[in-house]
């Protein structure tokens, strides 16, 4: 028997009625295991191994519905009820209880127009101000979205135009059953709004307001399965049009008791898979496929059936539509998701292909409600923890660290920079469970195909790159295994740190940068604080008093002052230097070197010679941020680009100098930019070698300017902070052979777990670091070797002062206390 595939899928939707009408033939008659089999190739080929749920609370708004279908146990009549509507306190409780226990979405369901019906609900409406239903759910969804941040979902059933582009303003996606386009089906027979041209008017209108919409069918209420192959090819011909249908729900029928259909027989399994499995191949591969897990014993038998999702899992409240059958636990479900060689991932309630294009998609006042709960690929922050919206207010008393006091709920995830503890993701010995060793054979896969080919040497490239960062659950801990091993076979288990001290000569500064909380001045995003500039003598002083504590290296950074010509860096790398004639002058960022350049309009190589000459030493690879001009454009737009910033470490490579790498992720920009930043840097380093190591610096967004104005995320999620230090130790492996991890944003327990997922350097002992303090990082400041000792001793490993080329540091020791 011939597959059925994409190809012939895709038939379904454009062939002429003849061509259509074997392929029903063919859908009909290929057996079930055969048509299976081709619905879990179309999702794999789709979507690879992860399977996403939605984290959500369920808040019926309303019991009463003027619909009366036969199967259903949601709707009530306004007798059982001590009320028509939930109270906005209540559904404000609700919201909260959801917000408390990790969710990020509020499924609005309710029953359709009962004010159409019943008296009470109409008067309830008019005595608390709504003139309908649909006004009622707008208002309660815009106070649950800025109370507690959750993203509602209206599930209010058949709407009009009006209806759906009111909602639209306050609920990132909507959703309506099509159910089936049956219109003589007896459960139907009392629901006014189960008409099927009202069901498809509705599709119709989402499409054309660009709603992301969720909808699907029922299975096993009287329909054939030719009606349901219409019913999907309904669905499928509006998505055509309109590109809107983000997931299709199908859903088997239960009897439930005090229900017209309650003697009825249960849909049968194998119609149900078979349901499944022919709405994966006539829907777009793009559409994702959806079964609801509490609805079968077997739940993971549905995997098998091709659906890539497990819808809406409650932690705190009962399937309103369902309440006899509660979820499975999340641990269940990632079990059984993991038994079948996938991986779990919590998603928002729009998907990502709608998130990360939020002009078409959302209303502009939801970009950022929406952007505030994502990860880098648009689904949902999945550190364990809440998530509130953060509401600031100017501090009292300004010092050189965070500007901005958090008030209200405080979010109890980990965030970059922030004092909540990461989750454990490899099994750290730093918190006493043992080293959780994945076998990287039992993986399935791309991601496992990918690490299959690094351990037989093979380098990963720029599409590979993207895929690794898309790991979850046993693939992060496959990919940290892979990189340790690396880490261990080149550098061995040593962790090496370098005795230094930062000195931020300036915090003014002309450029503009959104994310960057540090410069003051009157052409920057002036938060609060002072601006200072060091004369060269307190540069000096401060360069004294770093090697009179152990110091070999001093970090010069800062801003961009007005008034500086590049022989200003000159005369402060000389400075330094006739204070301290031994000291390490890592100084000076591209975009740094770059302007002092242009400022003297010389070449760049004299400048940079003049600056060595001068006793510079290596070059920070700070001002890097994500070398993708896409991103910069609405990160630093009048910054160095992406070949600006290359060509400068290309220089100094040539000049004798070396240099090192950096990333700032995890504000706007999605993975593809990050494997662009780490692909162009290799190739830069096969050319030069002249990067001594990679230093990745997640966004701290607490007190950046570009997240108090509501335009980026909130930083890396931790799972991404770990891969990109494990995928980049892969990616580089060859070329650059130390991998630092940034304690200032990252915090100890975080740095252990990076330690071991590749890492081998902590970085520098920094006193007095400002710039992560001034983007509202808690860990800045300073460190020690004893605290660099308490990071790596309990996960076994030997701590070893370098100097700052990885050479062993040729003055006394430290004399560094804590
Ligand atoms: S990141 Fe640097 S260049 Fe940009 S505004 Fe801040 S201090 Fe200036």
């Amino acid at each position: 028997m011939k597959q059925l595939g994409r190809a012939l899928a895709i038939q379904l939707h454009s062939g002429p009625r003849r061509v259509q009408l074997s392929i029903h033939q063919r859908l009909l008659e290929t057996p079930l295991d055969q048509l299976l089999t081709d619905a879990r190739t179309i999702r794999d080929r789709q979507f690879g191994s992860r399977v996403t749920y939605s984290p959500k609370v369920f808040i019926p708004l309303t019991m009463l519905c003027r619909d009366k279908c036969g199967y259903c146990t949601f709707a009530q009549p306004p007798a059982r009820l001590e009320n028509p509507y939930l109270s906005a306190d209540q559904v404000l409780a609700i919201a909260k209880q959801g917000a408390k226990s990790g969710c990020h979405e509020a499924l609005f369901t309710l029953g359709e127009r009962p004010e159409l019906r019943y008296d009470v609900a109409a008067e309830w409406l008019k005595a608390n101000g709504f003139d309908s239903t649909v006004h009622y759910l707008h208002d309660m969804a815009a106070l649950v979205l800025k109370e507690t941040g959750l993203l509602p979902h209206a599930n209010a059933g058949a709407l009009y135009k009006d209806e759906l582009a009111m909602l639209r303003s306050v609920s990132p996606s909507q959703g309506m059953m099509i159910e089936s386009l049956r219109d003589d089906l007896d459960c139907h027979r009392g629901a006014p709004d189960k008409v099927p041209q009202r069901r498809l008017d509705t599709l119709e209108w989402a499409g054309e307001l660009k709603i992301p919409f969720t909808t699907g069918i029922l299975v096993g209420i009287g329909e054939t399965r030719e009606d349901r192959i219409n019913a999907l090819e309904a669905i499928a011909t509006s998505h055509a049009r309109h590109g809107h249908v983000q997931e299709v729900i199908v859903q088997n029928f239960l009897p439930k008791p005090r229900t017209g259909m309650q003697h009825e027989a249960p849909c049968p399994q194998d119609e149900y898979l078979w349901s499944i499995a022919a709405a994966r191949i006539i829907l777009p591969p793009s559409i994702h496929l959806q079964a609801p897990p509490n609805l079968s014993d077997d739940f993971g038998i549905l995997l098998d059936a091709g659906i890539d999702d497990w819808g809406g899992v409650s932690p705190i409240t009962a399937d309103h539509v369902n309440p006899e059958r509660p979820w499975p636990a999340l641990d269940k479900l990632r079990v059984v998701t993991e038994a079948r060689g996938k991986a779990l991932a919590p998603r928002l309630t729009i998907y990502p292909e709608f998130a990360i294009n939020p002009t078409v998609w959302v209303d502009e006042a939801l970009h950022f409600p929406i952007q505030d709960r994502s990860d880098a690929e648009g689904l949902g922050r999945d550190d364990p923890g809440q998530v509130w919206p953060e509401k600031v207010t100017a501090a009292d008393v300004v010092l050189d660290g965070a500007e901005v006091v958090l008030i209200g709920h405080r979010s109890t995830q980990w965030y970059s920079g922030a004092n909540n503890p990461p989750p454990s993701l490899i099994g750290s010995q730093h918190d006493g469970t043992p080293f959780d060793e994945v076998d990287v054979d039992t993986l399935r896969g791309p991601i496992a195909e990918i690490l299959h080919g690094v351990r037989l040497g093979q380098r990963i490239n720029e599409a590979e790159i993207v895929t690794l960062f898309s790991a979850r659950g046993k693939e992060v801990r496959a990919i940290a295994r892979v990189a340790d091993d690396l880490r261990k076979q080149v550098v061995g288990d040593a962790i090496t740190w370098v005795h230094n001290r930062n000195i931020n000569y300036t915090n003014v500064c002309t450029f503009k940068c959104k994310f960057c909380g540090f410069s003051k001045g009157p052409l920057s995003l002036n938060l609060r604080g002072t601006p200072y500039l060091l004369t060269l003598d307190d540069i000096a002083n401060r360069a004294r008093e770093a090697w009179d504590l152990g110091a070999t290296e001093v970090t010069l950074q800062g801003g961009i002052h007005p008034d500086f010509d590049g022989d200003y860096y000159i005369d402060v790398t000389r400075a330094v230097k006739n204070a301290v004639p031994e000291m390490h002058v890592h100084g000076f960022t591209a975009l740094e070197v770059t302007e002092g350049a242009k400022r003297l309009g010389e070449p760049l190589y004299n400048y940079i010679m003049r600056l060595k000459e001068a006793g510079l030493a290596s070059l920070p690879g700070t001002a890097a941020e994500i070398l993708d001009d896409d991103i910069r454009a609405i990160l630093c737009p009048d910054k160095i680009n992406t070949e600006e910033w290359l060509e400068c470490h290309q220089v100094a490579h040539e000049a004798g100098l070396r240099s090192n790498i950096t990333i700032m992720f995890g504000s706007v920009e999605h993975p593809n930019s990050w494997a662009k930043h780490i692909v162009r840097t290799r190739a830069l380093q096969a050319q030069t070698g002249g990067f001594t190591e990679f230093v990745g610096l997640p966004f701290v967004h607490m007190a950046s300017p570009i997240y108090l104005q509501h335009k980026s995320r909130r930083g890396p999620t931790f799972r991404e902070t770990l891969l990109m230090h494990a995928i980049v130790r892969i990616a580089y492996h060859g070329l650059i052979d130390n991998i630092q991890v940034s304690w200032t944003k990252i915090g100890p327990i975080g740095a252990a777990q990076l330690l071991q997922a590749g890492c081998n350097d902590m970085g520098g002992t920094l006193m007095n670091e400002n710039i992560s303090r001034a983007a509202g990082a808690s860990h800045g400041q300073g460190m020690t070797e004893d605290a660099f000792r308490a990071i790596t001793e309990p996960i076994g490993r030997s701590l070893l002062q370098r100097d700052t080329t990885y050479g062993r540091p040729d003055r006394e020791p430290a004399i560094l206390s804590s």
